[in-house]
């Protein structure tokens, strides 16, 4: 398109600077609406970049946007030296902006009065003498932009073209916004979908808690009575309902907690070092002295989410960290953050016993677990709750390991406004 504009410009007068110069500055003015429209993600926008860049690319005394309504051409838009037929809807066969989508083609019409195509009573109360009007989306046209001039003259070739590389750019932005606006409109199908079901599971965990106490409760009040009394066989039974219970009990704790995170949580200014100091001091205090773990962190930033949910985010990792390391290890876990353009990247590393390359990515998968309950007691679900946490603060999070050699679990997260990116 651009050499067919160039040539256009410059045939029968190479050397003419004047020629050059308005082929220079069409292109500019050219470049700058393609440019602009490529941003667009409204159709309000793009009928506001036409309808500026029409008039301005040709220099005409007047430009229209027309977008086909089914069987309608519909006058959206217009700048002109004096009004035309904005907000107006005519009939496809009644109007050369209809003839032009039906026709899939530009018409340049030098005397608008001797066009059999044109309804003269349409024009006479306007200045037009010529114009012309090209197709927005050749293949199957849905829209037109035309030029109309107070003189009778005969667009140039050239005038044509550029206004094709603008209807041409105009199709693209076109079909970017409903491209946009469709994935737009399934992202929030989906995230609704997510959140009703994180409401679901968390309902069905929430009811299941109480029968679960129940059953819990009397194993051990049976146990406790009438446990000599018994024999081995049903004490072995009570024994495997107990532990059995039990699993349960932790499995729904760790349901409960990944369903009860959602996309609408309250996201304020966060400081994680006083997170992992209350993660450390507090929460798993009686783990770490117990596994005689050394935790290692520096300064650690503020950033921007929900405290509850990143506290979970960083105490599923260190407590993993120290979990998955051999009896002989004493488990060191070290904390850092580096800063990246606009995140923070956070690392949780181990001396564990580390994890097969074929495992990096499914572990983060619910329910996906690289050992048996017997080797390293747990639900499954921890991975897939930080994963969750992160994507909903709009990181990333993945794991760099290998079997023992510990591992490094590396997530980002964004700066909090208020701390000013410190
Ligand atoms: P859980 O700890 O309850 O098994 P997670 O979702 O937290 O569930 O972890 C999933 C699996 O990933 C674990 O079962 C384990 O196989 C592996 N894993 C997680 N963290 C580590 C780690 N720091 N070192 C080695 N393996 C790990």
């Amino acid at each position: 398109m651009l050499e067919a504009l160039r040539k256009n410009a410059i045939a029968g007068s190479v050397n003419d600077p004047d020629n050059a110069e308005i082929y220079i500055n069409a292109m500019e003015k050219l470049v700058c609406s393609v440019q602009e429209l490529s941003h667009a993600r409204t159709l309000e926008e793009i009928i506001r970049i036409v309808r500026l860049a029409a008039r301005e690319l040709t220099g005409a005394d007047g430009a229209t946007f027309v977008l086909k309504d089914r069987e309608h051409c519909y006058y959206v838009e217009e700048n002109a030296i004096a009004p035309l037929w904005k907000g107006k809807r005519f009939p496809l066969e009644t109007c050369i902006s209809g003839w032009v989508m039906n026709h899939k083609q530009a018409a340049c019409i030098e005397d608008i009065y001797t066009d059999p195509r044109i309804p003269a009573e349409a024009y006479q109360p306007t200045f037009v003498k010529s114009l012309v009007m090209v197709p927005v989306r050749r293949q199957n046209p849905v829209a037109a932009i035309g030029n109309y001039w107070a003189t009778k003259r005969l667009p140039s070739d050239f005038e044509v073209a550029l206004l094709q590389a603008l209807a041409d750019s105009t199709s693209v932005a076109m079909e970017n916004v409903t491209l946009y606006n469709d994935l737009q409109r399934k992202i929030k199908a989906l995230q609704e979908s997510n959140d009703e079901l994180s409401h679901f599971s968390w309902v069905v965990s929430h009811d299941l808690k109480e029968p679960l106490r129940t059953i819990k409760t009397h194993a051990d009040i049976l146990t406790e009575k009438f446990g000599t009394k018994l024999g081995d066989k049903a004490t072995m039974h009570l024994n495997v309902i107990s532990r059995g219970t039990d699993r349960l009990q932790a499995l729904i704790k760790d349901l409960l907690i990944h369903a009860s995170i959602f996309r609408s949580s309250q996201f304020s200014a966060v400081d994680t070092k006083k997170l992992i100091d209350e993660i450390v001091d507090e929460d798993l205090q009686v783990m770490i002295k117990e596994t005689r773990a050394k935790i290692e962190y520096g300064d650690m930033p503020v950033i921007w989410g929900n405290a509850a949910s990143i506290s979970r985010l960083l105490q599923n990792l260190i407590c993993n960290a120290i979990k998955f390391v051999d009896g002989k290890t004493r488990p060191h876990v070290k904390i850092t953050c580096d800063r990246e353009f606009d995140s923070y990247r956070f690392a949780v590393t181990d001396n564990g016993i580390g994890i097969e390359h074929e495992y990096h990515q499914r572990i983060f998968d619910m329910f996906a677990r690289q050992h048996s309950q017997d080797e390293y007691p747990g639900s499954g679900i921890g991975l897939a709750t930080c994963k969750k946490v992160v994507e909903l603060h709009g990181g990333n999070i993945w794991v760099e390991s290998e079997p023992h050699k510990g591992s490094t679990f590396l997530f980002t997260l964004v700066p909090s406004h208020e701390s000013g990116g410190r």
